[in-house]
């Protein structure tokens, strides 16, 4: 859809760079390990923040392929909840909204309780 050309560009760019930064977490993340047991410790410190950072990067990544499949096919903009069409400023600023402003922010409270 063209309305939606610059966000799929943002998007796109995004998928990119979150790749990037995905393969380079895994390569530290089977980097070599060390004999040394105090740095072995250490390491594995590493691997459990690399692992979450990792994780993050996967999230943003499907994110990011869920709104892109929803441009292609025309559901996106959409809000998940009520239907509405989300406003465009929310999707310029956040191009991973699945709701709008009023639901996303019923959704906060809940999942705050
Ligand atoms: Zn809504």
């Amino acid at each position: 859809m063209d309305q939606f050309a610059d966000i799929e560009r943002t998007l796109i760019a995004k998928r990119d760079e979150v790749t990037v930064r995905l393969a380079r977490i895994k390569k530290n993340l089977t980097a070599g390990r060390s004999a040394d047991s105090q740095e072995q410790a250490q390491e594995l410190e590493n691997a459990e923040v690399v692992d979450a950072l990792g994780n993050e990067a996967r999230i943003e990544l499907s994110k990011i392929a869920k709104a892109l499949d929803q441009i292609k096919n025309g559901a996106y903009g959409t809000c998940a909840d009520c239907g509405e069409e989300i406003p465009m400023a929310r999707l310029e600023a956040y191009p991973f909204a699945d709701r709008c402003i009023r639901c996303a922010t019923a959704e906060e409270a809940r999942r705050r309780r």
